[in-house]
């Protein structure tokens, strides 16, 4: 008989910072987090530096079963979390292309496993495996299918680990089986995605080839006619390194108000800032669109569940949504939106559809694909 996994490290290693948490799956229980930050400007010069660190600051442990590494995409190649092997490594390098600046990091974290932690499992975890059950209606492009066959040009979605966990939760919530679970997911922080899940499972996302596409964002447009982004390049001679920068880093949220963060636009809004207010409209009329989309796309959903920094505190943003949503038979309940950052449902008893936050928890889906993928 396998030996019972129970202490998982999970890694998130970023271009410049590497994220980590330690559970032990026997108690249910976070036991560390840390976060080492500049690595190759300034702090440790690579992962294995500062995977070292990370050792020194648990204490030098050796009774760790194994590690789950977040990566940012497996394109159409990883439909689910994977135990790492060399295969699969090689496969992962492929697919650099799809996050040139967060593979070649999050690769990076498994390989200073590898060498640091000897003979410890490592499992990949995708950002995109969540969404590999959208349908092809859903996840192509009108564009002609050459770019589809040539790069894999379609829609991939992100955040999918948080929608996961997100639906595993409601499922427990709301007492159905997770196979017969319609719930739409709504991923809300300074990215943004949500997705629409029928029958447990991810039919439509907002997020794209990339995650640009969607929703308003902090720094990001979301949705924007292509023609648009086109004439600016033209008009302004600016490359596609230039326009990706201004779209993904000074778009959305940033660039209506000066800030991405919504709780400096909420207290300006508050303060009668025109902007502010109108940025906030913006942000809660699309992802009310969504909402009612994906409703439909879902044939009607059991709940709305909300997340992230926005969803699961921000009374002011999930009352300008949900007070959109009236056509849905959902109507707020004020004094339940006052709630931050816990299990709750925050539409009335005589809604059609409940409105319901649960927070998120990224680093514990990652443990618990872990411990589900090795025991296979
Ligand atoms: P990330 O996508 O970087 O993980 P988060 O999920 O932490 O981001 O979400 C960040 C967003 O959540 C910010 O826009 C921030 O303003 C918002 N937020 C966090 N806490 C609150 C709060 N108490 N009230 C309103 N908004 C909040």
């Amino acid at each position: 008989m396998k030996k019972a996994i129970d202490k998982v490290l999970v890694i998130n290693s970023g271009s410049s910072s590497l994220k980590y948490q330690l559970f032990s799956m026997k108690k249910g229980e976070r036991l560390a987090k840390g976060l080492v930050e500049r690595i190759g400007c300034g702090g440790p010069k690579d992962h294995t530096e500062a995977l070292k660190q990370v050792v020194a600051e648990l204490g030098n442990p050796k009774d760790i079963d194994a590690i789950g590494h977040r990566v940012l995409h497996g394109a159409e190649v990883f439909k689910d979390s994977v135990k790492v092997t060399k295969k699969v490594m090689a496969e992962c390098k492929k697919l650099v292309k799809f996050g040139p600046l967060h593979m070649p990091p999050n690769l990076g974290g498994i390989e200073a496993c590898e060498k640091i932690f000897k003979g410890v499992p490592n499992v990949a975890v995708f950002d995109t495996a969540f969404h590999q059950t959208m349908p092809d209606c859903a996840a192509m492009y009108a564009i002609d299918p050459k770019y589809y066959k040539k790069m894999g040009i379609r829609k991939y979605g992100f955040h999918g680990t948080s929608h996961k966990f997100i639906v595993q939760e409601a499922a427990k919530f709301l007492k159905k089986p997770l196979a017969k679970l319609n719930v739409v997911t709504c991923h809300m922080g300074n990215g943004s995605s949500f997705a629409a899940v029928k029958n447990g499972e991810c039919v439509d996302t907002t997020m794209g080839l990339t995650p640009l596409a969607g929703l308003i964002m902090g720094t990001r447009c979301g949705d924007i006619d292509t023609a648009a982004v086109l004439s600016i390049m033209d008009a302004e001679k600016k490359t596609p390194a230039e326009m990706d920068t201004i779209l993904n880093k000074k778009s959305g949220l940033l660039a209506l108000t000066g800030s991405s963060d919504c709780r400096d636009i909420v207290s300006k809004a508050e303060k009668g800032d025109k902007m502010a207010e109108l940025a906030l409209e913006m942000l809660a009329y699309r992802m009310a669109l969504y909402i009612g989309a994906y409703n439909t796309v879902i044939g009607g959903a059991d709940a709305i569940i909300m997340t992230g920094g926005i969803g699961e505190n921000s009374t002011e943003v999930r009352e300008r949504i949900v007070n959109r949503l009236g056509a849905l038979g959902i109507k707020l309940d004020k004094k339940a939106n006052k709630i931050r950052g816990q299990v709750a449902v925050i539409s009335t008893k005589a809604s059609k559809i409940p409105v319901v936050i649960i927070p998120t928890n990224e680093e514990l889906m990652i443990a618990r694909d872990t411990v589900r993928v090795l025991g296979e």
